[in-house]
């Protein structure tokens, strides 16, 4: 069990007694709280990790932990040193920044205060662990300031190393954070408006000095983090406004990570430009489920968790950038297509590369021996690969083994097979490689064959048999005898400790040979230390070789992922042209394959000559399937994937827009239909003539005659653009369009009906229907055989009364139309086409309610 310290333990010559924080301790925690504004210290004292006063409060209600004042007044909460990882993962998740506080010396060696450093500083945003990381997620850190109207972004993904910067206009700031879900928005310590904004959209928020924000300031450390003399070769001019974000995001890298030199690692910035990729908005993320359902699940039911069948944490987290970046270019596009296709030729070949071979090559930096291991799987990984179609990864592959080779063999050559966590008890170097060390090492080992001889003397010389020899690390060695034997004890003995049971001595012999071990663990120790900041030396010598490494091979574990889907779901090979159609034979849904399997009704479509199919049928007919399907294999083939269909030809687009019936969803606090224009706006002034555009219900959160008008004027306007566009709706006045555009199709979803009961066939075909068949939603919904029927006879009558011109709906006579009744006002107010089945049955509901 370890114990905690207490704080007078560390006092040392202290006078100020009566101020706990007068120790020297607590004068040494105080200078590297204010080291660190902004972060939580964790302190290291003994065997625990402590928080001290508002850190203490902070974090114990955050994440539970049990809040003591000990004896000194001030509030302080612990955790045990050997769990600490845990604790510093939900710590970061709870968004707090911490700072840890190591202690740098064996504290049993210490001359009185023990020597302390922050040897980690982590952040939501710079996490490198995979052991603090969600499995698959980024971990974006975007460091954001403005000029103009302008937002000015530079994010790095700290894992990967990648570097981006972009611009986009402030309006839009929002709608970008909420896209690239930054774990960390750092801003300058003036700006409070965006401040504001990124607290909005990220738990952690830091503030930086504003003068890092500036052109003149990124230009500098741009030019010194990646030792160029210009920065033209980033496309980007010396005075480009981006490098002040770049400044900002740099600035606080080399605070947080420990000088500039950790840098070293971070690729060359890129330039997001929005015509290498597809752009998605959150809210067609959201609406396709590409990576959570609409009801909020993150695991089953998305796209994302069809397609992932990646072996690697790097892998999985490319997979889900691809997906919410497709590429927007047809060249880039086909080269994935090309390494989906070879690797999809030899199963067994892609079977090596799934099963095992790219999961055991993880490299991760902290982890010395796994990269070791890693690096040795090169060959092996380089030789499944398929001789085309991959042939850039395998030469990137075979020009890195060549340069990492010899640090590999160092590493597995140096370091044991399972090395331990951390160094601060050595045991990571072999026996042998080292002179030093093994002199160090075998001292420690000769000790502890002294001790069980000393043990076994002691015992037979005193006649005590029970007599032990232990160490702890606050008394050292010891002698411990029972009470029951005390009086046995030799006058050699002296008394040191007295516990409940028995009694602690410490002798002249035990306390010279105490000072040999730990004289000789310290020497192995510092040994290990040095021998590991050489290899780290030499390992950071070789840092860009490994990213790019990481990179290739995550990149091959997802390509190897796609071609893995295509071969089990039977997905075919997409051709991708430059022209803006869409022609899809037997299309799937691919989540819904995999759900319904042969359920699955298959769909095809042909937008060609017509940009614009508006599609009609009754409620759960499979409208809402239809077109987001359509959306699904445009993005998968535009990330590289194959797709659920019998053949497809897509038209490269530039944008997916996608935006459902704002009733499907809940939108705390706004109104529904709001929320719907909004989107709608956004659509109409975004969408560019090679968008794909899915619009489902829109214009149903209002009145219906307003509802309609909306839906027809945005229809018009999308088939003027001549983007591909998608509409489902229940306005069947719609279906007109197609007479009046020549751009314009009308679609139906087929429905039986046979002996009064409809049947769902699923399937899409030419033309328009004609009924919603609400009624029969409302029966299959358990509204009363009575009711359903009396409705039926209503509807024929008003239909009847409606299709002869110029006359109003005459009601059908009976006890209850004898006079004006108010249920027979209301029905006759009714406009069943224009009901969704929900409402119809509200409305039943209310009748028969009034009825009673
Ligand atoms: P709508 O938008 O017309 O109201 P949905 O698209 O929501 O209908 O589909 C209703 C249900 O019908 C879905 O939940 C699904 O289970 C089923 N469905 C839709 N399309 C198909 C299909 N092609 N094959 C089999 N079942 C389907």
């Amino acid at each position: 069990m370890p114990q905690r310290t207490a704080l007078k333990e560390e006092k040392g010559k202290s006078k100020g007694r009566s101020d706990p924080w007068a120790t020297p301790a607590m004068r040494q925690y105080r200078r590297f709280k204010e080291q660190h504004p902004g972060c939580v210290l964790l302190f290291r004292m003994g065997d625990f990790y402590e928080l001290f006063d508002e850190d203490a409060r902070l974090v114990a209600a955050a994440i539970g932990l049990t809040l003591t004042q000990r004896t000194t007044g001030i509030d302080m909460a612990g955790v045990p040193h050997h769990a600490i990882e845990g604790y510093l993962k939900k710590m970061i998740d709870a968004g707090f920044k911490v700072a840890v506080c190591d202690q740098l010396e064996d504290a049993a060696l210490a001359r009185g205060i023990v020597e302390r450093g922050v040897t980690r500083v982590l952040t939501p945003g710079t996490l490198v662990d995979e052991s603090l990381l969600d499995d698959g997620q980024p971990n974006r850190l975007i460091a954001v300031t403005t000029c103009d109207e302008t937002a000015l972004l530079a994010m790095v993904e700290l894992s990967t190393g990648e570097v981006e910067l972009t611009a986009v206009p402030l309006t839009q700031l929002a709608e970008e954070f909420a896209r690239l879900e930054p774990a960390e928005i750092v801003v300058g310590d003036e700006d409070e408006d965006l401040a504001t904004l990124a607290a909005a959209a990220c738990r952690s928020v830091s503030r930086q000095p504003s003068w890092s924000f500036s052109t003149e300031e990124g230009l500098r450390v741009v030019t010194r983090t990646w030792s160029v003399s210009s920065v033209a070769g980033f496309g980007l001019a010396d005075d480009d406004p981006l490098l002040a974000a770049a400044g900002g995001l740099l600035t606080y890298l080399a605070h947080t990570q420990g000088g500039s030199e950790s840098l070293a690692h971070l690729a060359p910035p890129r330039r997001a430009s929005s015509s290498s990729h597809v752009a998605l908005d959150a809210t067609t993320l959201r609406a396709l489920e590409v990576e959570q359902t609409i009801r909020g699940d993150r695991n089953d039911g998305t796209l994302r968790s069809v397609l992932s069948r990646c072996s690697t944490a790097m892998g999985r987290r490319l997979l889900r950038n691809w997906l919410r970046e497709p590429l927007a270019q047809r060249g880039p596009i086909e080269a994935r297509h090309d390494a989906v296709d070879a690797l999809l030729a030899d199963a067994t070949q892609r079977a090596h590369l799934l099963d095992g071979r790219v999961a055991t090559c993880r490299l991760t930096p902290r982890d010395t021996r796994a990269l070791g291991t890693s690096i040795a799987m090169i060959p092996t990984i380089r030789e499944a690969l398929p001789a085309e179609g991959l042939s850039a990864a395998a030469a990137a592959l075979a020009d890195h083994q060549a340069m990492l080779g010899p640090l590999a063999e160092r590493i597995l050559d140096q370091c044991v097979e399972s090395p331990p966590a951390h160094l601060r008890e050595g045991g990571l170097f072999r026996d042998g490689f080292d002179d030093r060390l093994d002199e160090a090492r075998s001292l420690q080992r000769d000790a502890g064959s002294w001790l069980a001889d000393y043990q076994a003397t002691l015992a037979k010389d005193s006649g005590i048999a029970s007599l032990k020899v232990g160490f702890n690390k606050v008394f050292g060695y010891y002698i411990e005898v029972t009470h029951a034997q005390a009086q046995k004890v030799p006058d050699s003995f002296v008394r040191k400790q007295t516990l409940k049971n028995a009694e602690r001595y410490i002798t002249p012999d035990l306390k010279d040979h105490e000072e040999r071990v730990l004289g000789a663990q310290a020497a192995a120790i510092a040994r290990e230390q040095e021998l590991f900041a050489d290899l780290c030396a030499t390992i950071a010598d070789r840092i860009e070789e490994l990213g790019a490494v990481a990179a290739v091979i995550a990149e091959i574990d997802v390509l190897a992922c796609f071609a893995e889907v295509a071969a089990r779901y039977d997905y075919c090979r997409p051709a991708m042209v430059d022209e803006p159609v869409l022609v899809i034979e037997e299309g799937r849904h691919p989540v819904l394959d995999r759900l319904l399997a042969e359920r699955f009704v298959p769909n095809g479509c042909m937008l060609d000559a017509h940009t614009l199919a508006l599609i009609t049928g009754p409620n759960m007919a499979g409208k809402s399937t239809y077109i987001r399907q359509l959306a699904l294999l445009v993005l998968m083939a535009h990330a590289g994937c194959f797709v659920p269909a019998a053949s497809a030809t897509i038209g490269v687009v530039d944008r997916i827009f996608t935006r459902v019936g704002a009733s499907d969803e809940l939108h705390a606090g706004h109104s529904t239909f709001m929320v719907e224009m909004v989107e709608t706006a956004s659509i109409l002034n975004n969408a560019t003539p090679s968008s794909l555009v899915i619009l489902d219900e829109i214009g149903r959160g209002t009145s219906t005659l307003d509802g309609l008008s909306l839906a027809w004027a945005v229809a018009e306007a999308l088939a003027r653009r001549g983007c591909r566009t998608f509409f489902a709706t229940h306005y069947h006045e719609l279906t007109d369009l197609a007479d009046r555009h020549d751009t314009v199709m009308n679609l139906q979803v087929l429905v039986r009906e046979h002996e009064g009961e409809i049947v769902f066939l699923h399937r899409i075909q030419g033309g328009s229907s004609d009924r919603s068949y609400g009624i029969h939603v409302a029966r299959i919904a358990g509204v009363p055989a009575d009711v359903v029927s009396r409705a039926n006879e209503l509807l024929a009558t008003l239909s009847v009364q409606t299709d002869a011109p110029g006359h109003a709906p005459v009601l059908p006579q009976g006890d209850l139309f004898a006079t004006p009744h108010p249920i027979v006002q209301r029905l006759a107010g009714l406009d069943l086409e224009g009901m969704t089945p929900l409402e119809a049955f509200d409305v039943l509901r209310d009748l028969v309610d009034s009825a009673r």
